[in-house]
């Protein structure tokens, strides 16, 4: 199989030490003791990259099976939630809630800006009676950073647990899980950790654990149920068997990010983009909370995003992101996280990209890559 450079917004492109370890002998886990100390280790690793004491687990799923094992544990029939969205991942969180009997109440934002965060403040001042609220930290098709600091300030003033899907920014954006009073933080392997797909990073505060443990109901699932991860230490046994290759190579991922000034390297980067795109004459798709992890931008309107996709493929083999919903055909996005996080691949893209639009018949006023070198030297 012939395989392109991967500049999506996820999976993003694995590093070959990580992919390497996954190619070395492992042991049993369930039998092999040192495996619990190794977990141990890596979990460390994980807490650092959360800036949290929190419990913390890694479960054996890609990133969905963290915000379904969320709403799984926590949520009980009646139970009220309010969903925080400016996105289809926002949105998306609302009928998985549903699944699990929650009453669901919508603060739908402005899906070119950030969540108007006066508003929800307004918003709770006439309904805050809700056991859970929901909400994306960033929101991959669109590329937006939502202030989810200030959003937990105000949902700890009204003591709602907060869940929040950091899948596509932890490891890529300020994220602070003890600092700003979070909850529920969810991760995936595949987004700016740059590991294999199959892993879901989740931390979870003592208050979340108390509603989880205060249920009247069973909590109606084994694999999504939280609680069974809880003694894991303790008991030297976890729910299922551990997939022992993957958290091997997810540990070298942990250390390849935690070995670099990640963040710093993912805003430089990121502004950099978002500066040769404009300079090129390209209209980017969200108006306010540029995320540091993904950019998406209007497709000029000359060209068919199909083509676009297609040309950079064939001629360059180089995949980007198209986007998903309403923004299907109009938007197009650049993955710049984990290790596409580098300043060569970004190069590579954007001069393709160049090539293809002129090929395409539309000039950018300045070439792409000439100016994000120029900006990212700045
Ligand atoms: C990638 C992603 C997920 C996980 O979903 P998949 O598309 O199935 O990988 C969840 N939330 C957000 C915000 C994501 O970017």
């Amino acid at each position: 199989m012939k395989v392109p450079m991967i500049m999506t917004a996820g999976p993003t492109e694995v590093n070959e030490q990580v992919r390497k370890a996954m190619s070395e002998r492992a042991t049993n886990p369930d039998l092999d003791m040192n495996f619990f100390e190794f977990y141990k280790e890596s979990i460390e690793k994980l807490k650092m990259i959360y800036k949290t004491k929190n419990e913390t687990f890694i479960l054996n799923g890609e990133g969905m099976l963290g915000l379904d094992s969320a709403c799984c544990s926590l949520i009980e029939k009646g139970d009220r939630v309010l969903c925080i969205e400016n996105g289809i991942f926002g949105k998306g969180f609302g009928p998985m809630c549903e699944t699990y009997g929650a009453e669901v109440i919508y603060f739908s934002s402005d899906y070119k800006n950030t969540i108007d965060v006066e508003k929800l403040e307004e918003f709770l001042k006439l309904d805050s009676n809700f056991k859970i609220a929901t909400m994306v930290h960033c929101e991959t098709p669109s590329g937006i950073v939502n202030p989810v600091e200030k959003i937990a300030e105000l949902l700890n003033r009204n003591k709602i647990i907060s869940v929040v899907d950091a899948v596509s920014s932890l490891g890529g954006e300020e994220l602070e899980t003890d600092k700003w009073g979070l909850d529920i933080v969810l991760g995936g392997s595949q987004k700016a950790i740059s590991s294999p797909t199959g892993l879901t990073y989740i931390t979870i505060s003592q208050r979340a654990f108390d509603k989880m443990e205060a249920r009247k109901e069973p909590i109606p699932s084994f694999y999504c149920n939280l609680l069974l991860f809880r003694s894991w230490y303790q008991d030297r046994e976890f729910p299922y068997t551990q997939p022992v290759y993957n958290l091997v190579a997810n540990d070298i991922a942990f250390d390849i990010c935690l070995a670099s000034d990640y963040l710093n390297k993912h805003k430089k980067i990121a502004i950099a983009v978002r500066s040769a795109l404009k300079r090129g004459g390209l209209e980017l798709y969200a108006e306010s909370g540029h995320a540091n992890t993904v950019t998406a931008v209007m497709v000029p309107e000359s060209i068919a995003y199909e083509d676009l996709f297609n040309t950079m493929v064939k001629d360059y083999n180089i995949m980007i992101s198209g986007s998903l919903g309403e923004l299907y055909n109009k938007v197009f996005r650049i993955g710049h996280m984990g290790e596409n996080a580098s300043e060569d691949k970004i190069y590579m893209c954007l001069n393709a990209l160049n090539n293809t639009f002129e090929k395409l018949g539309f000039k950018p006023k300045e070439k792409l890559h000439l100016s994000f070198v120029e900006e990212v030297n700045k």
